[in-house]
């Protein structure tokens, strides 16, 4: 794919960018080994005053960098503007909090004794420069969750960014630097996929984290574990939403929609899978069709617009196959199911709802990315859990249940990273936020996210 920002509401090419030869490759990877070698010893006041500095900067800024984001992705502007402001908070976050989550540990007395230490604790140590390669669906978002604690833990970050969103990437790297960031500290590699194996297996990188699908995360995974190098993966999802009988069903409805069209439907942690108890489903599936149905596609410009473009024509059209191989194979349309009439040509699909899945049926194992629900219609609890299991993926999940029983036995069995009671599953500086299966592994946010880029050093003292 060429690095070109495309505007995916209308298909225009607004710019393309020359990749890095081999020789600009080279100089940036030196650059970010000579940046590590002092900045690694910077305190966590020095940082925490860069990071505020960069967080001003962000809001500063967020009305432009939100409209870069629209251009070139397609998420309406007031997504795009909250985004921007959900960074800045994060960044503000691990500023003030960095040192606190990067404390040395002390083991109790006695096991330190019984070590045969006088003193002995853990201190978690910067690794190097993290390449970070990043999708566009959260083209900002997705970067800052990695740098923000990546830049606090004294590591630097090298940005492979989604080859249609280099605008976004080149201005996430100038904020850093006008933020006062020591030349080198955050590099954008202006690259293709193709060549972030050669620099996942060039000695000043020290790990890598990838936001994105399945093959880009194997194809990354791969090349780190042959190079024995610290790898965490963020992959995609099929989060289940499920309601059970004792539901806040007016507020189950609401969250449900916006919980699958947010982003236009291109969420790694969206809710996909719509289970719902039988005795609430007649119910649930007609309002929540209803209300998909109402919401406003248009153009992402447009401050009342719900749903804009998908964010490529690739993305439209693997959408679109998906609904039709459910169609061909039995599937009931409840709404959408198709272009909408009059957005000939950006690249836009109808939000959409599906009843009547079977396991026949691709959308029952895949990763729908695009605003496009499946609902089912389960006898009970044993079921809803065993549904809400029954795909490749372990992102997150929503439940909606008054019943703490029942809570407790999601918690227990629900597998996947999150589960998220009466509300949608959203991600927050404080809590950690990642996958099981192959939703991928490691986490991001929290003091959980800032340890992965660590070494955990021993410190024994006879
Ligand atoms: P993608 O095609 O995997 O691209 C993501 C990044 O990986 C891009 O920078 C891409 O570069 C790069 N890439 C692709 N193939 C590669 C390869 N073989 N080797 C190295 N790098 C490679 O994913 P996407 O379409 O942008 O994003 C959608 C997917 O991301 C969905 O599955 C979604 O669920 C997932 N996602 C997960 C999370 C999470 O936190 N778990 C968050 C957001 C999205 P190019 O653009 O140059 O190809």
């Amino acid at each position: 794919m060429p690095i070109a920002s495309v505007n995916p509401a209308t298909g225009e090419v607004l710019e393309t960018f020359e990749p890095l030869d081999d020789a600009g490759l080279d100089r940036r990877l030196a650059l970010a080994e000579a940046a590590f070698h002092d900045y690694r010893t910077t305190t966590f006041v020095s940082r925490a005053a860069l990071m505020h500095r960069a967080a001003d900067l962000l809001d500063q800024d967020q009305e432009a960098v939100a409209r870069t984001m629209t251009e070139e992705m397609g998420k309406p502007l007031a997504a795009a503007r909250a985004e921007a402001a959900k960074c800045a908070k994060a960044m503000r976050w691990y500023a003030d909090n960095a040192e606190a989550l990067l404390a040395d540990e002390h083991p109790a007395a006695a096991d330190v004794a019984d070590a045969g230490a006088a003193r002995a604790y853990v201190r978690y140590r910067p690794l190097g420069a993290v390449l970070a390669v990043m999708p566009w669906n959260f083209p900002f978002w997705q970067v800052i969750r990695f740098a923000a604690p990546a830049l606090m833990a004294g590591n630097v970050g090298l940005l492979k960014h989604a080859s249609n969103v280099p605008r976004t990437a080149v201005a996430i790297e100038e904020l850093f630097r006008r933020a006062g960031f020591p030349e080198g500290c955050f590099q954008t590699l202006l690259i293709g996929s193709g060549a972030v194996e050669g620099v996942i297996r060039d000695r000043r990188v020290a790990a890598v984290t990838l936001t994105g699908s399945e093959p880009a995360g194997r194809a990354v995974a791969a090349a780190a574990a042959d190079e024995v190098k610290k790898a965490v993966l963020e992959l995609g999802g099929s989060d289940p939403y499920v309601v059970m009988p004792s539901a806040d069903l007016a507020g189950a409805v609401r969250i449900a929609v916006r919980a699958r069209a947010q982003n236009n439907g291109q969420s790694c942690i969206a809710a996909k899978r719509f289970i719902v108890h039988t005795d609430v489903y007649g119910a649930f599936t007609a309002a929540f069709t209803e209300a998909m149905q109402s919401l406003k596609v248009g153009d992402p410009m447009d401050e009342d617009t719900d749903v804009g473009p998908l964010a490529s024509r690739q993305g439209r059209d693997d959408l679109e196959e998906l609904v039709e191989d459910a169609r061909t194979h039995g599937a009931r349309v409840e709404c959408g199911g198709g272009r909408p009439m009059g957005w000939d040509t950006g690249y836009f699909y109808e939000p959409t709802v599906l009843t009547g899945i079977t396991p026949a049926m691709r959308i029952h194992q895949e990763e729908t990315f695009g605003p496009v629900a499946t609902v089912y219609r389960v006898a009970g609890l044993d079921e809803a859990v065993a549904l809400a299991n029954d795909t490749p993926f372990g992102l997150s999940s929503n439940v909606w249940t008054r019943d703490e029983a029942e809570q407790e036995r999601f918690v227990r069995d629900i597998q996947a990273g999150g589960v998220f009671f009466n509300g949608m599953t959203a991600s927050h500086p404080a809590l950690p936020f990642g996958g099981v299966k192959r939703s991928g592994f490691g986490r991001e946010l929290s003091g959980h996210g800032i340890r992965e880029f660590c070494n955990v050093t021993t410190v024994w003292i006879g």
